[in-house]
Protein backbone atom coordinates (compact mmCIF):
# COMPACT_ATOMS: atom_id res chain seq x y z
CA UNK A 1 0.00 0.00 0.00
CA UNK A 2 1.23 3.37 -0.92
CA UNK A 3 0.87 6.75 0.80
CA UNK A 4 -0.90 8.66 -0.89
CA UNK A 5 1.27 12.17 0.08
CA UNK A 6 2.24 14.53 -2.74
CA UNK A 7 5.79 13.12 -4.39
CA UNK A 8 7.33 16.34 -4.46
CA UNK A 9 10.98 16.94 -5.65
CA UNK A 10 13.52 18.03 -3.14
CA UNK A 11 15.42 20.67 -5.18
CA UNK A 12 18.23 23.28 -4.22
CA UNK A 13 16.30 26.19 -6.07
CA UNK A 14 13.07 25.70 -3.25
CA UNK A 15 15.55 27.08 -0.79
CA UNK A 16 16.11 30.48 -2.26
CA UNK A 17 12.27 31.10 -3.19
CA UNK A 18 11.76 30.03 0.52
CA UNK A 19 13.96 32.65 1.49
CA UNK A 20 13.33 35.18 -0.94
CA UNK A 21 9.51 34.58 0.19
CA UNK A 22 9.56 34.38 3.84
CA UNK A 23 13.03 36.35 4.65
CA UNK A 24 13.60 39.01 1.95
CA UNK A 25 14.92 41.82 3.51
CA UNK A 26 17.70 39.02 5.70
CA UNK A 27 20.81 40.59 5.15
CA UNK A 28 23.88 39.42 2.80
CA UNK A 29 26.61 41.23 3.78
CA UNK A 30 29.69 40.75 1.78
CA UNK A 31 33.48 42.21 1.79
CA UNK A 32 34.26 42.25 -2.03
CA UNK A 33 37.39 40.53 -3.40
CA UNK A 34 37.78 43.75 -5.51
CA UNK A 35 37.66 45.75 -2.23
CA UNK A 36 34.74 47.49 -0.11
CA UNK A 37 31.56 45.93 1.44
CA UNK A 38 28.35 45.06 -0.40
CA UNK A 39 24.98 44.62 1.00
CA UNK A 40 21.81 42.67 -0.60
CA UNK A 41 19.62 40.41 0.94
CA UNK A 42 17.79 37.22 0.22
CA UNK A 43 15.54 39.10 -2.37
CA UNK A 44 18.79 40.15 -3.97
CA UNK A 45 20.45 36.75 -4.16
CA UNK A 46 16.93 35.14 -5.71
CA UNK A 47 16.78 37.84 -8.09
CA UNK A 48 20.73 37.74 -9.14
CA UNK A 49 20.22 33.86 -9.17
CA UNK A 50 17.74 33.92 -11.33
CA UNK A 51 19.73 36.22 -13.64
CA UNK A 52 23.05 33.89 -13.35
CA UNK A 53 20.35 31.17 -14.63
CA UNK A 54 19.47 33.15 -17.79
CA UNK A 55 22.59 33.90 -18.66
CA UNK A 56 23.73 30.25 -18.60
CA UNK A 57 21.35 29.70 -21.17
CA UNK A 58 22.17 32.45 -23.27
CA UNK A 59 25.73 30.72 -23.09
CA UNK A 60 23.65 27.19 -23.93
CA UNK A 61 24.71 25.35 -20.91
CA UNK A 62 22.62 22.11 -21.13
CA UNK A 63 21.38 20.31 -17.84
CA UNK A 64 24.31 18.27 -16.18
CA UNK A 65 26.92 20.94 -17.31
CA UNK A 66 29.42 21.11 -14.82
CA UNK A 67 29.84 25.27 -13.82
CA UNK A 68 33.22 25.73 -12.38
CA UNK A 69 33.89 28.52 -9.67
CA UNK A 70 37.23 30.05 -8.39
CA UNK A 71 36.07 32.07 -5.65
CA UNK A 72 35.75 33.26 -2.30
CA UNK A 73 32.45 33.82 0.07
CA UNK A 74 30.82 36.68 -1.39
CA UNK A 75 26.97 37.09 -2.30
CA UNK A 76 28.42 36.46 -5.94
CA UNK A 77 29.44 33.46 -5.90
CA UNK A 78 26.14 32.65 -3.50
CA UNK A 79 24.35 33.64 -6.43
CA UNK A 80 25.92 31.10 -8.95
CA UNK A 81 25.15 28.57 -5.47
CA UNK A 82 21.06 29.30 -6.77
CA UNK A 83 21.60 30.00 -10.34
CA UNK A 84 23.89 27.25 -11.53
CA UNK A 85 22.43 24.36 -9.09
CA UNK A 86 18.64 25.26 -9.44
CA UNK A 87 18.72 25.62 -13.32
CA UNK A 88 19.98 21.91 -13.44
CA UNK A 89 23.26 22.66 -13.76
CA UNK A 90 26.16 21.27 -11.56
CA UNK A 91 27.90 23.72 -9.75
CA UNK A 92 31.79 22.66 -9.24
CA UNK A 93 33.43 24.44 -6.33
CA UNK A 94 37.21 24.57 -7.49
CA UNK A 95 39.59 24.60 -4.84
CA UNK A 96 41.93 28.08 -5.34
CA UNK A 97 44.35 26.78 -2.87
CA UNK A 98 45.08 23.58 -4.66
CA UNK A 99 48.53 23.36 -6.98
CA UNK A 100 48.32 24.57 -10.29
CA UNK A 101 49.05 21.22 -12.26
CA UNK A 102 45.70 19.77 -9.64
CA UNK A 103 42.87 22.85 -10.85
CA UNK A 104 43.60 21.97 -14.44
CA UNK A 105 43.52 17.88 -13.70
CA UNK A 106 40.02 18.43 -11.62
CA UNK A 107 38.33 21.51 -14.55
CA UNK A 108 39.51 18.99 -17.19
CA UNK A 109 38.22 16.09 -15.34
CA UNK A 110 35.02 17.88 -14.31
CA UNK A 111 34.88 18.92 -18.16
CA UNK A 112 33.62 22.34 -16.92
CA UNK A 113 32.08 24.01 -19.63
CA UNK A 114 31.89 27.69 -17.75
CA UNK A 115 34.67 29.23 -15.40
CA UNK A 116 33.41 31.85 -13.20
CA UNK A 117 36.36 33.48 -11.27
CA UNK A 118 37.45 36.28 -8.40
CA UNK A 119 40.05 39.31 -9.70
CA UNK A 120 41.93 37.71 -7.47
CA UNK A 121 42.59 34.50 -9.60
CA UNK A 122 43.03 36.27 -12.79
CA UNK A 123 46.53 35.37 -12.58
CA UNK A 124 45.84 31.99 -12.65
CA UNK A 125 43.31 31.59 -14.68
CA UNK A 126 45.11 33.95 -17.36
CA UNK A 127 48.31 31.19 -16.93
CA UNK A 128 46.08 28.38 -16.83
CA UNK A 129 43.14 29.28 -19.37
CA UNK A 130 45.12 27.19 -22.88
CA UNK A 131 45.20 23.96 -20.39
CA UNK A 132 41.60 23.99 -19.47
CA UNK A 133 40.24 21.98 -22.64
CA UNK A 134 36.49 21.97 -22.00
CA UNK A 135 35.97 25.75 -21.52
CA UNK A 136 34.35 27.60 -23.20
CA UNK A 137 33.28 31.03 -21.53
CA UNK A 138 35.72 32.81 -18.69
CA UNK A 139 33.61 35.10 -16.52
CA UNK A 140 35.05 37.52 -14.38
CA UNK A 141 32.97 37.72 -11.36
CA UNK A 142 33.33 41.42 -11.16
CA UNK A 143 32.91 44.31 -13.75
CA UNK A 144 34.92 45.67 -16.75
CA UNK A 145 36.00 48.60 -14.71
CA UNK A 146 37.73 46.83 -11.96
CA UNK A 147 39.66 44.51 -14.15
CA UNK A 148 43.09 44.80 -15.64
CA UNK A 149 44.07 43.88 -19.08
CA UNK A 150 43.88 40.18 -18.77
CA UNK A 151 45.30 37.63 -21.70
CA UNK A 152 42.37 34.90 -21.35
CA UNK A 153 40.16 34.29 -24.41
CA UNK A 154 36.35 34.52 -24.64
CA UNK A 155 36.53 36.38 -21.60
CA UNK A 156 33.22 38.11 -19.99
CA UNK A 157 32.40 40.14 -17.48
CA UNK A 158 29.71 39.90 -14.14
CA UNK A 159 28.21 43.36 -14.76
CA UNK A 160 27.77 42.94 -18.59
CA UNK A 161 26.57 38.91 -18.76
CA UNK A 162 24.84 39.05 -15.40
CA UNK A 163 23.45 42.19 -14.36
CA UNK A 164 22.08 42.86 -18.01
CA UNK A 165 19.47 39.87 -17.58
CA UNK A 166 16.06 39.27 -17.04
CA UNK A 167 14.95 38.62 -13.46
CA UNK A 168 12.43 36.56 -14.43
CA UNK A 169 12.89 32.86 -14.39
CA UNK A 170 11.25 29.51 -13.92
CA UNK A 171 13.21 27.31 -11.82
CA UNK A 172 13.03 23.94 -13.68
CA UNK A 173 11.66 20.47 -12.18
CA UNK A 174 13.54 17.74 -12.44
CA UNK A 175 14.38 14.25 -10.67
CA UNK A 176 15.64 15.34 -6.91
CA UNK A 177 18.69 12.62 -7.67
CA UNK A 178 19.64 14.99 -10.13
CA UNK A 179 23.19 16.04 -9.41
CA UNK A 180 24.06 19.46 -7.78
CA UNK A 181 27.41 20.50 -7.12
CA UNK A 182 31.01 19.34 -7.25
CA UNK A 183 33.85 19.23 -4.92
CA UNK A 184 37.29 17.64 -5.29
CA UNK A 185 38.78 16.17 -2.42
CA UNK A 186 42.51 17.63 -1.91
CA UNK A 187 44.47 14.55 -2.88
CA UNK A 188 46.75 14.42 -0.61
CA UNK A 189 48.03 10.93 -2.68
CA UNK A 190 46.99 10.54 -5.77
CA UNK A 191 44.75 12.39 -8.33
CA UNK A 192 42.08 14.62 -6.24
CA UNK A 193 38.76 12.79 -6.12
CA UNK A 194 35.39 14.49 -7.30
CA UNK A 195 32.16 14.41 -4.87
CA UNK A 196 28.68 14.65 -6.56
CA UNK A 197 26.76 15.52 -4.61
CA UNK A 198 22.42 15.52 -5.68
CA UNK A 199 19.79 18.18 -4.79
CA UNK A 200 18.20 15.48 -2.43
CA UNK A 201 21.16 14.72 -0.56
CA UNK A 202 21.72 18.77 -0.19
CA UNK A 203 18.25 19.34 0.94
CA UNK A 204 18.20 16.71 3.27
CA UNK A 205 21.52 16.65 4.86
CA UNK A 206 20.25 21.00 5.50
CA UNK A 207 17.50 19.93 7.32
CA UNK A 208 20.18 17.72 9.44
CA UNK A 209 22.16 21.24 9.85
CA UNK A 210 19.75 23.36 11.34
CA UNK A 211 18.27 20.72 13.88
CA UNK A 212 19.13 21.95 17.55
CA UNK A 213 21.42 19.19 18.39
CA UNK A 214 23.97 20.00 15.40
CA UNK A 215 24.30 23.53 14.35
CA UNK A 216 20.62 24.89 15.30
CA UNK A 217 20.51 27.76 12.69
CA UNK A 218 17.99 29.79 12.94
CA UNK A 219 16.25 32.99 11.34
CA UNK A 220 17.52 34.53 14.62
CA UNK A 221 20.81 34.09 13.56
CA UNK A 222 23.58 36.10 12.00
CA UNK A 223 26.06 33.64 10.22
CA UNK A 224 29.84 34.18 9.68
CA UNK A 225 30.53 31.84 7.11
CA UNK A 226 35.06 31.72 7.69
CA UNK A 227 34.37 27.92 6.09
CA UNK A 228 35.39 28.68 2.47
CA UNK A 229 32.17 28.15 -0.03
CA UNK A 230 34.98 26.01 -2.46
CA UNK A 231 35.53 23.82 0.76
CA UNK A 232 32.42 20.87 0.55
CA UNK A 233 29.95 23.53 -0.02
CA UNK A 234 31.00 25.33 3.00
CA UNK A 235 29.53 23.05 5.53
CA UNK A 236 26.44 22.96 3.37
CA UNK A 237 25.57 26.54 5.23
CA UNK A 238 24.92 28.46 2.38
CA UNK A 239 21.62 26.02 2.28
CA UNK A 240 20.99 26.38 5.53
CA UNK A 241 21.18 29.88 5.53
CA UNK A 242 18.45 30.55 2.87
CA UNK A 243 16.18 27.18 4.66
CA UNK A 244 15.52 29.34 7.75
CA UNK A 245 16.05 33.00 6.16
CA UNK A 246 18.91 33.74 8.24
CA UNK A 247 21.07 36.79 7.84
CA UNK A 248 25.41 35.64 6.17
CA UNK A 249 28.36 37.65 6.43
CA UNK A 250 30.58 36.51 3.56
CA UNK A 251 34.20 37.45 4.25
CA UNK A 252 36.12 36.94 1.04
CA UNK A 253 39.51 36.13 1.14
CA UNK A 254 40.42 38.68 4.31
CA UNK A 255 40.61 35.95 7.39
CA UNK A 256 43.28 37.51 9.30
CA UNK A 257 42.10 38.07 13.05
CA UNK A 258 41.41 41.66 12.82
CA UNK A 259 39.44 41.31 9.58
CA UNK A 260 37.34 38.50 10.98
CA UNK A 261 36.96 40.41 14.62
CA UNK A 262 36.03 43.46 13.17
CA UNK A 263 33.17 41.65 11.25
CA UNK A 264 31.58 39.61 14.23
CA UNK A 265 31.58 43.07 15.90
CA UNK A 266 29.91 45.64 12.77
CA UNK A 267 27.54 42.91 12.18
CA UNK A 268 26.46 41.62 15.46
CA UNK A 269 27.49 38.15 14.50
CA UNK A 270 26.12 35.08 16.54
CA UNK A 271 27.28 32.41 15.10
CA UNK A 272 30.51 31.42 12.83
CA UNK A 273 32.38 28.14 11.39
CA UNK A 274 35.50 27.54 10.29
CA UNK A 275 38.35 25.19 10.62
CA UNK A 276 41.02 25.58 13.53
CA UNK A 277 43.61 27.32 11.80
CA UNK A 278 41.35 30.55 11.17
CA UNK A 279 40.43 30.58 14.91
CA UNK A 280 44.17 30.22 15.61
CA UNK A 281 44.90 33.40 13.72
CA UNK A 282 41.99 35.37 15.24
CA UNK A 283 43.83 34.10 18.66
CA UNK A 284 46.87 35.62 18.13
CA UNK A 285 45.19 38.43 16.98
CA UNK A 286 43.81 38.69 20.31
CA UNK A 287 46.94 38.31 21.96
CA UNK A 288 48.79 41.26 19.99
CA UNK A 289 45.38 43.65 20.93
CA UNK A 290 44.76 42.88 24.60
CA UNK A 291 42.54 46.05 24.89
CA UNK A 292 39.77 44.11 22.91
CA UNK A 293 37.47 42.57 24.75
CA UNK A 294 35.29 39.67 22.75
CA UNK A 295 32.99 38.51 25.38
CA UNK A 296 31.26 42.20 23.68
CA UNK A 297 30.39 40.95 20.31
CA UNK A 298 27.79 38.80 21.39
CA UNK A 299 29.22 35.54 19.30
CA UNK A 300 26.70 32.61 20.56
CA UNK A 301 28.31 29.42 19.22
CA UNK A 302 31.47 28.63 17.24
CA UNK A 303 31.17 25.72 14.78
CA UNK A 304 34.55 23.94 14.26
CA UNK A 305 35.51 21.04 11.96
CA UNK A 306 38.09 20.00 9.68
CA UNK A 307 40.53 19.19 12.51
CA UNK A 308 40.10 18.27 16.32
CA UNK A 309 39.68 21.04 18.06
CA UNK A 310 42.01 21.45 21.09
CA UNK A 311 41.51 21.96 24.98
CA UNK A 312 43.00 25.81 24.90
CA UNK A 313 40.93 26.70 21.87
CA UNK A 314 38.06 25.61 23.61
CA UNK A 315 38.48 27.36 26.70
CA UNK A 316 39.74 30.32 24.68
CA UNK A 317 35.89 30.65 23.00
CA UNK A 318 34.48 29.82 26.40
CA UNK A 319 35.91 32.21 28.54
CA UNK A 320 36.85 34.47 26.85
CA UNK A 321 33.64 34.92 23.88
CA UNK A 322 31.22 33.71 26.28
CA UNK A 323 30.50 31.18 23.23
CA UNK A 324 29.83 27.51 23.17
CA UNK A 325 31.89 25.46 20.76
CA UNK A 326 30.45 22.83 18.39
CA UNK A 327 32.38 20.47 17.37
CA UNK A 328 31.51 18.39 14.02
CA UNK A 329 33.65 15.42 12.00
CA UNK A 330 32.94 15.17 8.33
CA UNK A 331 34.65 14.98 5.09
CA UNK A 332 33.80 16.16 1.48
CA UNK A 333 32.35 12.82 0.96
CA UNK A 334 30.04 12.98 3.75
CA UNK A 335 28.43 16.71 2.70
CA UNK A 336 29.86 17.23 5.20
CA UNK A 337 28.10 16.19 8.20
CA UNK A 338 28.74 12.92 9.98
CA UNK A 339 28.89 13.13 13.95
CA UNK A 340 28.35 16.70 15.68
CA UNK A 341 29.16 17.54 19.92
CA UNK A 342 26.51 18.60 22.12
CA UNK A 343 25.79 17.55 25.59
CA UNK A 344 22.97 15.17 26.41
CA UNK A 345 20.50 15.81 29.41
CA UNK A 346 22.84 13.68 31.86
CA UNK A 347 25.73 16.31 31.62
CA UNK A 348 23.75 19.02 33.53
CA UNK A 349 25.63 19.61 36.39
CA UNK A 350 28.62 18.42 35.59
CA UNK A 351 31.99 20.26 36.38
CA UNK A 352 33.97 22.17 33.63
CA UNK A 353 36.56 19.50 34.44
CA UNK A 354 34.28 16.41 34.42
CA UNK A 355 32.65 18.13 30.90
CA UNK A 356 36.23 18.74 29.09
CA UNK A 357 36.96 15.18 27.27
CA UNK A 358 33.35 14.90 26.25
CA UNK A 359 33.39 18.47 24.54
CA UNK A 360 36.59 17.67 22.92
CA UNK A 361 35.04 14.28 21.48
CA UNK A 362 34.18 14.58 17.88
CA UNK A 363 30.72 14.26 18.48
CA UNK A 364 27.86 12.16 18.35
CA UNK A 365 25.59 10.64 15.62
CA UNK A 366 22.64 12.55 13.83
CA UNK A 367 20.01 11.03 12.49
CA UNK A 368 21.03 9.71 8.21
CA UNK A 369 24.52 8.85 9.71
CA UNK A 370 24.93 5.19 10.29
CA UNK A 371 28.37 4.51 11.89
CA UNK A 372 30.55 1.78 12.20
CA UNK A 373 34.03 0.66 13.77
CA UNK A 374 35.99 -1.54 11.85
CA UNK A 375 39.39 -3.68 13.33
CA UNK A 376 42.59 -4.89 11.32
CA UNK A 377 41.01 -7.78 11.13
CA UNK A 378 37.74 -6.84 9.72
CA UNK A 379 35.66 -7.38 12.84
CA UNK A 380 33.21 -5.00 13.86
CA UNK A 381 34.53 -3.12 16.97
CA UNK A 382 32.34 -2.94 20.27
CA UNK A 383 31.15 0.67 21.15
CA UNK A 384 33.34 0.78 24.55
CA UNK A 385 35.32 4.00 23.81
CA UNK A 386 38.02 2.03 23.85
CA UNK A 387 38.23 -0.05 20.71
CA UNK A 388 39.48 1.51 17.60
CA UNK A 389 38.62 0.61 14.05
CA UNK A 390 38.19 2.38 10.47
CA UNK A 391 35.37 4.63 10.47
CA UNK A 392 32.79 3.39 7.66
CA UNK A 393 29.59 5.67 7.48
CA UNK A 394 26.35 4.99 5.90
CA UNK A 395 23.37 7.58 4.94
CA UNK A 396 21.58 9.59 2.43
CA UNK A 397 24.05 12.35 2.33
CA UNK A 398 27.35 10.16 2.05
CA UNK A 399 29.07 9.07 -1.44
CA UNK A 400 28.56 6.47 -2.98
CA UNK A 401 31.88 6.57 -5.04
CA UNK A 402 33.81 9.34 -7.04
CA UNK A 403 32.73 11.00 -10.22
CA UNK A 404 34.56 9.67 -13.54
CA UNK A 405 36.34 7.27 -11.09
CA UNK A 406 38.09 4.38 -12.61
CA UNK A 407 37.98 2.32 -9.71
CA UNK A 408 33.87 1.86 -9.47
CA UNK A 409 32.07 1.84 -6.17
CA UNK A 410 33.96 2.79 -2.76
CA UNK A 411 31.84 0.86 -0.19
CA UNK A 412 31.92 -2.04 1.28
CA UNK A 413 29.01 -5.05 1.10
CA UNK A 414 26.46 -3.42 3.69
CA UNK A 415 26.69 -0.11 2.13
CA UNK A 416 29.00 1.30 4.17
CA UNK A 417 32.49 4.11 3.28
CA UNK A 418 35.49 3.68 4.60
CA UNK A 419 36.33 7.11 5.75
CA UNK A 420 40.09 6.35 6.23
CA UNK A 421 39.65 7.67 10.02
CA UNK A 422 40.22 5.52 12.93
CA UNK A 423 38.11 6.17 15.96
CA UNK A 424 36.33 5.08 18.94
CA UNK A 425 33.18 4.92 20.07
CA UNK A 426 31.57 5.32 23.60
CA UNK A 427 28.47 3.37 24.70
CA UNK A 428 26.63 6.69 24.65
CA UNK A 429 27.22 7.75 20.93
CA UNK A 430 30.25 9.99 21.14
CA UNK A 431 32.52 9.74 18.24
CA UNK A 432 36.35 10.27 19.34
CA UNK A 433 38.93 10.12 16.55
CA UNK A 434 41.97 8.64 17.25
CA UNK A 435 43.74 9.55 14.11
CA UNK A 436 43.45 9.18 9.96
CA UNK A 437 44.36 5.91 9.19
CA UNK A 438 47.59 7.19 7.35
CA UNK A 439 48.92 9.60 10.26
CA UNK A 440 48.38 6.75 13.58
CA UNK A 441 51.88 6.27 14.59
CA UNK A 442 52.30 2.35 14.32
CA UNK A 443 55.04 1.38 17.36
CA UNK A 444 55.44 -2.30 18.26
CA UNK A 445 52.43 -3.44 17.32
CA UNK A 446 50.42 -0.78 18.82
CA UNK A 447 48.90 2.80 17.83
CA UNK A 448 49.66 5.91 18.74
CA UNK A 449 47.74 8.82 17.90
CA UNK A 450 49.14 11.69 16.67
CA UNK A 451 46.50 13.90 16.77
CA UNK A 452 46.50 12.99 20.93
CA UNK A 453 50.50 14.13 21.42
CA UNK A 454 49.42 17.36 19.25
CA UNK A 455 46.59 18.20 21.32
CA UNK A 456 48.25 17.61 24.37
CA UNK A 457 51.79 19.51 23.21
CA UNK A 458 49.84 22.66 22.33
CA UNK A 459 48.46 22.79 26.20
CA UNK A 460 51.75 23.91 26.74
CA UNK A 461 51.67 27.47 27.00
CA UNK A 462 54.86 28.11 24.93
CA UNK A 463 53.68 26.83 22.07
CA UNK A 464 51.59 27.45 19.14
CA UNK A 465 51.16 24.69 17.12
CA UNK A 466 52.68 21.03 17.04
CA UNK A 467 52.62 17.96 14.75
CA UNK A 468 53.63 14.53 15.32
CA UNK A 469 54.57 12.13 12.30
CA UNK A 470 55.55 8.39 13.08
CA UNK A 471 59.71 7.92 12.14
CA UNK A 472 61.31 4.45 11.58
CA UNK A 473 62.45 2.68 14.54
CA UNK A 474 64.64 -0.26 14.43
CA UNK A 475 62.49 -1.88 16.90
CA UNK A 476 59.59 -0.33 17.31
CA UNK A 477 58.54 -0.14 13.85
CA UNK A 478 57.68 3.54 14.07
CA UNK A 479 58.02 6.33 16.79
CA UNK A 480 56.84 9.36 17.00
CA UNK A 481 58.42 12.82 16.30
CA UNK A 482 57.13 16.11 18.07
CA UNK A 483 57.48 19.08 15.72
CA UNK A 484 56.65 22.26 17.09
CA UNK A 485 56.72 25.80 16.56
CA UNK A 486 57.30 27.73 19.61
CA UNK A 487 55.14 30.89 20.52
CA UNK A 488 56.77 34.63 19.76
CA UNK A 489 58.50 35.80 22.70
CA UNK A 490 58.22 32.34 24.65
CA UNK A 491 60.58 29.86 25.18
CA UNK A 492 60.82 26.42 25.70
CA UNK A 493 63.48 23.49 25.27
CA UNK A 494 62.98 19.71 24.14
CA UNK A 495 63.36 18.28 27.56
CA UNK A 496 60.82 20.31 29.37
CA UNK A 497 58.36 19.69 26.57
CA UNK A 498 59.46 15.61 26.40
CA UNK A 499 58.26 16.08 30.86
CA UNK A 500 55.06 17.94 29.92
CA UNK A 501 54.25 15.42 27.44
CA UNK A 502 55.48 12.63 30.22
CA UNK A 503 52.75 13.64 32.68
CA UNK A 504 49.72 13.97 30.77
CA UNK A 505 50.26 11.00 28.40
CA UNK A 506 51.05 7.49 28.50
CA UNK A 507 54.82 6.57 29.09
CA UNK A 508 55.37 4.82 25.77
CA UNK A 509 53.45 7.42 23.82
CA UNK A 510 55.95 10.44 24.48
CA UNK A 511 58.11 11.37 21.41
CA UNK A 512 61.75 10.12 20.84
CA UNK A 513 62.65 12.93 19.81
CA UNK A 514 61.46 17.15 19.28
CA UNK A 515 62.30 19.71 16.20
CA UNK A 516 61.78 22.98 16.63
CA UNK A 517 60.27 25.04 13.39
CA UNK A 518 59.30 28.19 12.64
CA UNK A 519 55.80 27.35 10.86
CA UNK A 520 53.98 23.97 9.84
CA UNK A 521 52.72 23.58 6.46
CA UNK A 522 49.23 23.49 6.21
CA UNK A 523 46.83 21.84 3.08
CA UNK A 524 44.63 24.22 1.13
CA UNK A 525 41.88 22.99 3.47
CA UNK A 526 43.90 24.11 6.09
CA UNK A 527 45.53 20.91 7.63
CA UNK A 528 48.82 20.05 8.85
CA UNK A 529 50.69 18.84 5.70
CA UNK A 530 51.92 15.28 7.08
CA UNK A 531 52.68 14.34 3.76
CA UNK A 532 55.08 16.64 3.01
CA UNK A 533 56.59 16.81 6.80
CA UNK A 534 56.96 12.83 6.82
CA UNK A 535 59.38 14.08 3.34
CA UNK A 536 60.66 16.36 5.19
CA UNK A 537 61.70 14.50 8.45
CA UNK A 538 60.86 10.80 8.09
CA UNK A 539 64.80 9.91 8.23
CA UNK A 540 64.96 12.10 11.29
CA UNK A 541 67.52 10.26 13.07
CA UNK A 542 65.64 9.72 16.64
CA UNK A 543 68.92 9.77 19.58
P1 LIG B 1 40.42 16.37 2.69
O1 LIG B 1 39.97 14.95 2.91
O2 LIG B 1 40.46 16.79 1.30
O3 LIG B 1 41.59 16.75 3.55
P2 LIG B 1 38.10 17.04 4.10
O4 LIG B 1 37.60 18.32 4.58
O5 LIG B 1 37.16 16.17 3.39
O6 LIG B 1 39.30 17.34 3.22
O7 LIG B 1 38.77 16.32 5.33
C1 LIG B 1 38.11 15.38 6.08
C2 LIG B 1 39.00 14.87 7.16
O8 LIG B 1 39.29 15.89 8.11
C3 LIG B 1 38.39 13.77 7.96
O9 LIG B 1 38.51 12.54 7.31
C4 LIG B 1 39.19 13.84 9.26
O10 LIG B 1 40.41 13.16 9.16
C5 LIG B 1 39.46 15.31 9.40
N1 LIG B 1 38.50 15.91 10.33
C6 LIG B 1 37.33 16.47 10.04
N2 LIG B 1 36.72 16.92 11.14
C7 LIG B 1 37.52 16.63 12.18
C8 LIG B 1 37.45 16.83 13.60
N3 LIG B 1 36.42 17.45 14.19
N4 LIG B 1 38.47 16.38 14.34
C9 LIG B 1 39.52 15.77 13.78
N5 LIG B 1 39.65 15.57 12.46
C10 LIG B 1 38.66 15.98 11.66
Amino acid sequence: LQGLMQDRPLLISSLVEHAARFHPEAEIVSRLPEGGMHRTNWRGIQRGAKQVANALQTLGVKPSDRIGTLAWNSYRHLMLYYGVSGSGAVLHTVNPRLFPEQIEYIVNHAEDQVLFFDVTFAPLVEQLAAKFTTVKHFVLMASRAHCPQLNIPNLLYWDELIDTQSTDYDWPEFDEKSASSLCYTSGTTGNPKGVLYSHRSTVLHTLMELAPDTFGISSNETLLLVVPMFHANAWGSPYAAAMVGAKMVLPGQHLDGASIYSLMRDEKVTFSQGVPTVWMMLFQYLDANPQLDPSELGVKRVGIGGAAVAQSMLERFENEFQAEVVQGWGMTETSPIGVVSKLLPKHAGWSAQELLPVKLKQGRGVWGVDLKIVGPDGQVQPWDGVASGALHVRGPWIASGYFRAEGGAALDDEGYFDTGDVATISPDGYLQLVDRSKDVIKSGGEWISSIDLENTATTHPAVAEAAVIGVQHPKWQERPLLIAVVKDGQQVDKQELLDFLGERVAKWWVPDDVVFVDSLPHTATGKLLKVQLREQFGAHRLP
